[in-house]
């Protein structure tokens, strides 16, 4: 595969102008999201559907930001007080069925996860994410709507260099059967593995180098996912009102109960990967390190970047673009 214009690792040194917005699968191209200048939506990508947990109708519309502004979520149905929430690692306030993000104001959006695995691997370094509601919608439950709509927008690039988070030590968290590590490596890499006690899971592990192709091809389309009994006990809560067959897949006893089934046999696992690449990128920059996540959720997956960036010595900021300068 040509790498013409990207930067599949550090190693391989020659970049000559960008590849975006031009069509990844007509060209057959390799990664965009490597290059070593940061990046915006080229026009506003504008989608509505309905949250998964509130089921309210929430249209949402990305548009473009400044070279280092990084990506930030505003409440445009609120007015009263700062709207604005950063995606960022510090501003997780909940995690038990989706990544919530909040301000100072107590302003939050709620199931970011999918949209931000999307921005990360189509490398979308910045971009302000409006939304006149409190949950991005879930759509197919998967992060491929994302991708097309983004893919429909287009992206700039930006006059200035990306800064990605190079692991520099390996940084563990754990919880009783969980973990959660970074360590070093040349590119971002995500081992995932779960064990579910359930006859349609089991065991199952992936384990790939994570970039845009890697995404699009093994992670993107694969969906949220629920035990029937489960969604019960949530929909009696009051959450999950959004949550249907069309949009998360739903286990009962030894069979999966929508019409079409599965669309990879390990969807599940490929899912939780998916979730994971949404919530590393609340480090705010894109990983030059390996991820290993075993029976981890939303909640390791915040406290392994709240760990990181909480030891200095472990990680830096590293500057592609200023490497190729000084090799030529
Ligand atoms: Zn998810």
């Amino acid at each position: 595969m040509p790498v013409r214009g990207t930067l599949r690792t550090p190693n391989l040194r020659r970049v000559q102008g960008s590849t975006v917005g031009r069509s990844y699968a007509a060209e057959g191209w390799a990664p965009l999201s490597t290059s070593v200048f940061q990046h915006t939506v080229a026009a506003p990508a504008i989608f509505a559907g309905v949250g998964v947990h509130t089921g309210q109708h929430v249209r949402v519309s990305i548009r473009p930001a400044p070279a280092g502004a990084g990506v930030t979520f505003v409440r445009t149905d609120i007015h009263d007080r700062d709207n604005r929430v950063p995606a960022l690692g510090e501003a997780v306030t909940q995690t038990r069925l989706g990544t919530v993000i909040s301000n100072g104001a107590g302003v939050s959006v709620a199931t970011i996860e999918h949209l931000m695995a999307a921005m990360a691997a189509l490398g979308v370094d910045n971009a302000v994410v409006e939304l006149d509601g409190p949950e991005v919608p879930i759509m197919d439950g998967s992060a491929e709507p994302f991708v097309q709509m983004l893919d429909r927008a287009g992206l700039r690039e930006q006059d200035a260099p990306r800064r990605f988070i190079e692991i520099l030590e390996t940084v563990e968290v754990t919880e009783p059967g969980k973990r959660a590590s970074l360590s070093p490596a040349e590119q971002f890499e995500m081992m995932f593995e779960i064990v579910f006690d359930s006859p349609v899971i089991g065991r199952q592990i992936v384990d790939l180098p994570v970039d845009e192709t890697s995404f699009r091809e093994e992670l993107s389309n694969c969906r949220t996912f629920g035990f029937a009994h489960e969604v019960e006990a949530l929909r009696q809560a009051g959450l999950a009102r959004g949550g249907s067959l069309e949009n998360c897949v739903v286990i009962d006893g030894d069979s999966v109960i929508n019409p079409e089934g599965l669309r990879r046999p390990d969807e599940f696992v490929r899912h939780k990967a998916l979730d994971a690449v949404g919530d590393l990128y609340l480090l705010g920059a894109p990983l030059l390190g390996r991820f290993e996540g075993v029976c981890a959720g939303h909640g390791l997956n915040n406290a392994i970047v709240r760990a990181l960036l909480a030891r200095p010595e472990a990680w830096r900021y590293r500057v592609l673009a200023e490497d190729l300068a000084r090799t030529g």
